[in-house]
């Protein structure tokens, strides 16, 4: 019962590239940069872009490669690579990473943008601290392809190389590339997975009222099975009545606030009138994984609170493996959002709107 952005994320075939990320070599202005193997950078009709010399499978790590990190001063740079002589400018060629500091990219700055790419750099915590990144196919890519990328996953601002007249030519085209910040929010949190650590991490900084859960806590004992925008929790196990199901800590949080979970890979924004309850004229708690059972009039588990913020899910009756597990909202949500919501359980005793 839960309304989201389907982003199809592309499991990365960690196996695939054995090659380490190169060094660049930084001096004097003069970075010299080896183009990985499958790669070639090539005139196009927008001046230059990369072009792919074997092919690559969805998921496959293209290259391995590093930015270097200078200043916000406008300076060029001159690019060596086995072929050609490039210059790179601080304005054009690096992105904005906070702290008057911007990654200056090499061969790869020259990759064009598409709205509907086929490449994405992906990077975390520990890449970081050495300017460390990779280029992810994200579709099949043929030899001979052009690679491309969305500008909006690793630029937070585009600011001076704003593209007003975006000519990718594919249906998913927004026409203008402005970075990440100036995305709808809901296609922000949709596209969270995907996107550079740094501009995850200046979207949380832009957002404080958003609190981001990583984990949800699933326990063992159950799934959450999503179909479409339905969503319920389903045993794993059997389970006799009066079975401790699972145990779950809750999150208390400001009213004014919201959750984005990620969950199996998938960001998610929770309605918080659907998805946590009001306990006070300030606060609200949080469910974790509990935030996805359905109600039921006869439900089959009921939760039973150990303290506050803590409770064990119980269950009510024998519980088979595989069964969806259920509970009444109206004992838990003593005041709930709006007007309640018509029930369609299916129970014998549905009470037909539940408050
Ligand atoms: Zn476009
Ligand atoms: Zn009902």
């Amino acid at each position: 019962m839960i309304k989201y952005l389907l982003i199809p994320l592309i499991p990365i075939l960690f196996l695939s590239v054995g090659i380490e990320a190169q060094t660049l070599d930084f001096n004097n202005n003069i970075i010299y940069a080896t183009i990985p193997e499958g790669i070639a950078l090539k005139e196009c009709d927008c001046g230059y872009g990369l072009y792919a010399t074997k092919s690559f499978k969805a998921g496959e790590v293209i290259y391995k490669y590093r930015h270097a990190i200078i200043g916000t001063e406008e300076k060029n740079y001159i690019l060596k690579t086995d072929h050609h002589d490039f210059t790179l400018s601080t304005s054009i060629h690096s992105v904005g990473i906070g702290n008057n500091k911007r990654a200056l990219y090499t061969f790869d700055s020259f990759m064009n943008h598409s709205c509907d790419p086929n490449s994405r750099s992906y990077n975390e915590a520990e890449m970081i601290k050495h300017c460390e990144y990779w280029q992810i196919a994200t579709k099949n890519i043929n030899c001979g392809d052009e690679i491309t990328c969305d500008y909006n996953l690793f630029d937070y601002d585009c600011s001076d190389k704003n593209i007003y007249d975006c000519c990718c030519r594919t249906e998913a085209c927004r026409k203008s590339i402005k970075g990440f910040k100036w995305l709808p929010i809901s296609e922000q949190i949709g596209l969270l997975p995907t996107v550079d650590f740094y501009i995850f991490n200046q979207f949380l900084q832009d957002h404080p009222l958003f609190i981001y859960i990583e984990d949800m806590k699933i326990p063992s004992t159950i799934s959450i099975i999503k179909n479409g925008e339905d969503a319920k929790i389903v045993s794993n196990c059997a389970h006799k009545q009066g079975d401790v199901i699972y145990k779950n800590h809750t999150l208390s949080f400001n009213d004014h606030q919201a959750i984005i979970i990620n969950l199996n890979g998938e960001c998610l924004l929770m309605d918080n009138t659907r998805h946590t309850v009001k306990r006070s004229d300030s606060e609200r708690e949080f469910y974790y994984f509990d935030s996805f059972m359905n109600h039921s009039c006869n439900p089959n588990t009921i939760s039973f609170y150990v303290s506050p913020n803590y409770y064990q899910g119980i269950a009510l009756r024998p519980i088979a493996a595989g069964e969806e597990l259920t509970c009444d909202y109206g004992v838990f949500d003593t005041s709930p959002d709006g007007e309640g919501f018509k029930c369609e359980c299916g129970a014998k005793n549905c009470r037909g709107w539940v408050y």
